[in-house]
């Protein structure tokens, strides 16, 4: 944790989520206001599920974000979604450059930008996402390649108010891996220098394969925010144990 920076707990149910799974989406925000003193809460379900989220999540804690966005407002792109639109359903975030977009559809550093800053246009924060696939860590090149995709993707205009990092390394991403403590602090001490003078108190997640009974850990380390998860986000018992976790996170 860093002192002075309120953290954020997103969940990201990638592409799941039936209506049938609102329930869960219910139970967070009803759990979401004695939360609400110490850690923000946010759940991005499927684009189908927006504006219901939304609606159960009124009058609450829990925020309701996007997954992705198109970098223009309208157009002819089909089956394409806009920050705009997003924030039409009440959305207040969206992710820009999961590494699963990267991958499965080519995402380049500067369409993350695009994208980051059409979020922005559209009052929306950002939450940019960067990481090194085992290759890249093995290499020794974890520092360099999370340097790289910050420089690329980070918007004009970022601040502390409408941008928050994720830091996603893949090869932890659904496969129940984490880097040790000592590597996720190095990345997250890299990045609060990397950003501290463009946008001071900027919000720095972890992601990969957090869960309840590693969240604390994980939390206490040095320049962690919060956390990005993705599986554990589905059931809305493991969510909430992460944010509990996270709002006490155990001794560095
Ligand atoms: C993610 O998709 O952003 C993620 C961190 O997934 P998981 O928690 O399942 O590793």
């Amino acid at each position: 944790m860093t002192p002075g920076i309120r953290p954020l707990v997103a969940g990201n149910w990638k592409m799941n989520g039936l209506r049938a799974r609102l329930g869960e989406i219910k139970r967070v925000a009803d759990a979401s206001d004695a939360l609400a003193p110490n850690c923000d809460l946010l759940l991005c379900p499927p684009a189908t599920l927006t504006y219901v989220a939304t609606t159960l999540a009124q009058d609450t804690a829990l925020c309701i974000g996007g997954q992705d966005c198109h970098p223009e407002s309208s157009g002819a792109h089909t089956g394409d979604v806009s920050a705009a639109m997003l924030a039409d359903c009440f959305a207040t975030h969206v992710i820009a450059g999961h590494s699963e977009r990267r991958a499965d559809h080519g995402e380049s550093d500067d369409l993350v930008r695009q994208k980051a800053e059409a979020a922005h246009a559209a009052g929306l924060i950002a939450i940019v996402c960067v990481g090194e696939t085992r290759f890249e860590r093995e290499n020794g090149e974890t520092i360099a390649v999370v340097g790289r995709q910050l420089e690329g993707s980070l918007p004009v205009g970022a601040t502390a108010r409408n941008t928050v990092i994720a830091y996603e390394p893949v090869w932890a991403i659904g496969t129940g891996l984490t880097p040790s403590l000592e590597d996720i602090g190095e990345v997250h001490d890299f990045l609060r220098q990397r950003t501290e003078t463009l946008a001071p108190g900027m919000r720095l997640l972890y992601g990969g394969s957090v869960k309840p009974d590693n969240a604390g850990a994980i939390m206490g380390v040095a320049n962690v925010d919060g956390a990005l998860v993705g599986g554990a986000s589905l059931d809305a018992g493991g969510f909430l144990a992460i944010a509990e976790a996270t709002a006490q996170p155990d001794a560095p």
